[in-house]
């Protein structure tokens, strides 16, 4: 594991338009967000009536996110970018279902995206249900039911349940997104695309890159 966040402060116009960054200069970008939030220098502008008519015309955001619905982790703040620079695609528990894998490969072939980013968090509740309650009924028992896989596998490792089901939670994301998604599968392979799995501190802000792709 590392956390590869810039140790200086932005080096690039964070209000220049992001069209056709490459996954290095995306990720780079990203982390320099990042870097602003984490040190209070947020510089995201208030949205002018000129702004809402260059968005109007198009939309060309740098990174692609599969992230949890928390209220608590909006990948806009925690990374400071604006409107348009962010595909964001939220479901309790950063889970991938057949929506979201769709959303995802959209963004990386019609939008040309090139950094996807899978935003898991600790404490997250619907890990935590998971858990708890393997036997949950209804719409959030969808949710048990996915995020199954990663409790299985962090049951058996040592140390704390939650924490490490988290871990494996994004880590199972970022699977199902490579076996779900031809396209996006051969991108990382060609070294067209990067996927990393992240993981959010609700307390200290970090933002840690737990998994690399491509
Ligand atoms: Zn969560």
């Amino acid at each position: 594991m590392y956390s590869p966040l810039p140790d200086h402060p932005t080096t690039h116009d964070p209000q220049a338009p992001a069209q056709g960054l490459d996954k290095e200069e995306a990720l780079l970008r990203l982390l320099e967000g990042h870097w602003r939030y984490l040190h209070n220098e947020t510089v995201t502008a208030q949205l002018s009536s000129a702004d809402r008519t260059l968005h109007s015309e198009g939309q060309f955001p740098f990174v692609a996110v599969l992230g949890c619905a928390d209220s608590r982790v909006s990948p806009e703040l925690i990374f400071d970018q604006g409107q348009g620079d962010l595909f964001v695609v939220r479901v309790a528990g950063n889970i991938v279902g057949s929506g979201e894998l769709a959303s995802i490969e959209y963004a990386v072939e019609h939008l040309g995206v090139r950094l996807v980013m899978v935003l898991g968090h600790d404490q997250c509740g619907a890990v935590k249900a998971a858990t708890e309650n393997a036997d949950i009924h209804g719409p959030i028992g969808y949710l048990v039911r996915e995020i199954a896989p990663a409790i299985a596998l962090a049951r058996a490792l040592p140390g704390d349940l939650l924490a490490n089901s988290i871990d494996e939670n994004i880590r199972h994301s970022v699977n199902q997104l490579i076996d779900g998604s031809e396209a996006l599968a051969r991108r990382i392979e060609c070294g067209d695309v990067r996927l990393i799995g992240v993981r959010y501190s609700l307390k200290t802000g970090d933002a840690e890159i737990l998994h690399t792709r491509g």
